[in-house]
C-alpha cells in the first residue's frame, strides 16, 4: 500500500511528496532530498490497519 507523503526538508526547508510503503509497518529509512540531495532519515508511524499516523522527518548527521 504506496502512501504519497509530504516531507520537508530538514536541511533546505522545501517540501516535497514522495511515497511510503505503508503495509511494512512502523519503519524509519534514508531518502535524499529531491531539492538538495542530502540524506534524510524518514520515520513512518503506521498502525496495525496500515494507516499512516505520522511522519517525521530528520536530519541524518548525530
Ligand atoms: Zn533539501
Amino acid at each position: 500500500m504506496l502512501e504519497t507523503i509530504r516531507i520537508d526538508c530538514p536541511y533546505c526547508g522545501e517540501g516535497f511528496d514522495t511515497e511510503a510503503d505503508c503495509s511494512a509497518g512502523d519503519q524509519a529509512y534514508i531518502e535524499d532530498c529531491a531539492v538538495c540531495c542530502q540524506p534524510i532519515e524518514i520515520a513512518l508511524s503506521v498502525d496495525h490497519e496500515g494507516n499512516l499516523l505520522s511522519v517525521r522527518a530528520q536530519r541524518n548527521d548525530e
